[in-house]
């Protein structure tokens, strides 16, 4: 159950949370003509750490351009609403902010470049998906290639497929689904990128493929190789693999890292977290409330008061 914050932020003003509102007949809502983020903010002893706001936004303003939107604000503008969102709304949980943006009202024909709506919304958000570990199933969905849909860019439509998989995981008992690309390699999870552990490796798939450049796979790789020792190898990934691999887990700003204990009736490792896992688990908790020196200019202090 989700209690709702007070204020919203939309088009340039904080209103009130039944205030942040659009038609019915906006673009976006029909056509998927729209790109959003996923951000998470930690409550730690009076302040809500934001981890790499700034990255996030970036990736909005990319996933924006490609699908020819332009976005009427600068990645300041935006990144300075969200810090002024949390003050408003006095968070003293963790939380979970999701800026959104899409072509709004005008016309309804398929090439209408109506003007955008940006709305940014900050809610409480716990856990995501179980830390202990999960059961995980390949889904009947693909990941289509990069020449069949803008599958780097963060955009609405595209969550009608993970909408899918999820869905039909859910349906069969698993906690998660993992889609293949068009090619039948292991391609990301319904909202996570993917790692495999061998003999101490990480390998996760590259971003030549169609997954999503996501920032906790960025982050995780660049610590794996920079603080913890680990050789990391982006390649791609065939299924039998993954049934065999000492480890497994998910990176993203929601599931942030999350063991994977088996996948479709094969029991991963020892069933249990691995020793791999586990370590980075623990260097990324510690990253993102920014704990440790070198990546603090990843974490934005918001102070509560
Ligand atoms: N893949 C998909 C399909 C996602 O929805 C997400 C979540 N944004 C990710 C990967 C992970 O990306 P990030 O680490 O940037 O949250």
């Amino acid at each position: 159950e989700v209690s709702w914050p007070k204020y919203a932020w939309i088009n340039g003003k904080i209103v009130e949370w039944e205030n942040a509102k659009v038609h019915v007949f906006v673009h976006g809502l029909h056509y998927g003509t729209g790109v959003f983020e996923g951000i998470r903010g930690y409550y730690d002893s009076g302040y809500i750490k934001i981890f790499r706001l700034e990255d996030h936004m970036k990736r909005l303003f990319n996933s924006a351009k490609i699908i020819h939107i332009k976005i009427p604000y600068t990645v300041h503008d935006l990144v300075n609403a969200t810090v002024e969102l949390i003050k408003a709304n006095k968070f003293t949980k963790d939380i979970y902010i999701r800026p959104i943006v899409f072509r709004g009202l005008g016309s309804f024909g398929l090439r209408a470049q109506n003007p955008v709506d940006v709305a940014i919304i900050a809610v409480e958000f716990g856990k995501y998906l179980k830390k202990t570990g999960i059961r995980c199933t390949i889904s009947s969905w693909r990941k289509p290639s990069a020449d069949s849909f803008p599958v780097y860019a963060k955009t609405t439509g595209i969550y009608l497929l993970y909408h899918l998989a999820s869905i039909e995981a859910a349906m069969n008992g698993y906690d998660e689904a993992i889609l293949l690309d068009h090619e039948g390699f292991v391609a990301e999870g319904s909202g996570e990128n993917i790692f495999i552990v061998k003999n101490n490796t990480l390998i996760t798939p590259p971003t030549y493929d169609a997954i999503l450049e996501g920032i906790t796979r960025d982050t995780v790789i660049k610590v794996a190789k920079e603080d913890l020792g680990l050789n990391v190898i982006e390649r791609r990934i065939r299924r039998e693999e993954l049934y065999t691999a000492d480890e497994a887990f998910f990176t993203g700003t929601a599931a942030e890292i999350t063991p994977i204990v088996e996948v479709d009736g094969r029991t991963i490792g020892n069933g249990r977290i691995g020793e791999v896992t586990s370590k980075i688990m623990d260097y990324y908790n510690s990253i993102t409330l920014g704990k440790i020196e070198k990546y603090r200019k990843w974490v934005t202090e918001v102070r509560i008061d």
